[in-house]
């Protein structure tokens, strides 16, 4: 591989998960940076690369993003097979298509690698198909989350009529809830919380739209999580467990 910088997807957790060519990218990485949300089991596959924590959690407390710029920048100036290694899918929420961009302004080459991002493994995970016929169709992955002042159209996404899947909303379920409820969402419609998706600590709490905060608070549910929110969130996975080991 050439001097370049690959934006990696890791998927959700579960190595498993991962994609060949995220696979081929790492083991061909000289260095490799990794966020917060991946799974460090995924490492095996940088062999002989030099591997740098950038996310909160991952030893600098607080990694700035024109930090991150630079070291990929640096690296890549070397002549170094840079990879970043983001959780999920890099541009989900990921910051993707931000570090593409200032990459390739910079004059260097970038190649963006697909993950499974954690909206779509948590809820299949769960047995739930985020799209089904005669009752979903379609999708919305939201994040309810801003950095600036930028509000979500609450009522829009009420009335879509598509499955919603918030990223990031932990901290944010009463304002979630306040919001979908006015914008006309009512308050029985199912709603599955998944923790840790796809890794051997998932957890999960099914709930309503009007329950959802307190069935939280009770279930102690934590980040990283997932909220989907529509009728498909009924699905039962523990009768599809039935029906497997029947
Ligand atoms: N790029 C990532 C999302 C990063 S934003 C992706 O495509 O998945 C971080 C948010 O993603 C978390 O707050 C949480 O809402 C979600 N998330 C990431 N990993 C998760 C996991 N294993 N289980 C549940 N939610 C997860």
């Amino acid at each position: 591989m050439s001097a370049k910088v690959w934006l990696v997807g890791a998927g959700p957790g579960d190595p498993e998960l991962l994609t060949l060519k995220a696979v081929r990218a790492m083991r061909e990485a000289d260095v490799v940076l990794i966020d917060d949300l991946v799974n460090v089991a995924v490492l095996e596959h940088c062999v002989g690369a030099r591997v740098i924590a950038v996310g909160k959690r991952g030893g600098c407390r607080s990694t700035p993003q024109a930090f991150i710029h630079r070291l990929m920048l640096r690296y890549a100036r070397q002549g170094k097979c840079v990879v970043r290694l983001k959780g999920g899918d890099p541009c989900i929420f990921g910051r993707g298509g931000e570090e593409a961009d200032w990459l390739r302004a910079q004059g260097i080459e970038v190649e963006l690698v697909n993950g499974i991002t954690a909206g779509l493994a948590g809820a299949t995970q769960c047995g739930i198909s985020l799209t089904l016929r005669g009752v979903s169709r379609g999708v919305t992955l939201v994040t309810a989350h801003t950095q600036d002042d930028s509000s979500l159209n609450w009522q829009a996404l009420a009335q879509s009529g598509t499955t919603l899947v918030v990223y990031m909303g932990v901290a944010k379920l009463s304002e979630i809830r306040d919001n979908l409820l006015t914008g006309g969402l009512l308050a029985t419609t199912p709603v599955a919380m998944i923790e840790n998706a796809s890794l051997p600590h998932q957890r999960e709490c099914r709930s309503t739209l009007a329950q959802m905060q307190t069935d939280a608070l009770a279930f102690e549910l934590k980040s990283p999580a997932i909220l989907v929110i529509g009728e498909v969130a009924a699905s039962q996975a523990g009768l599809i467990e039935q029906a497997r080991s029947a």
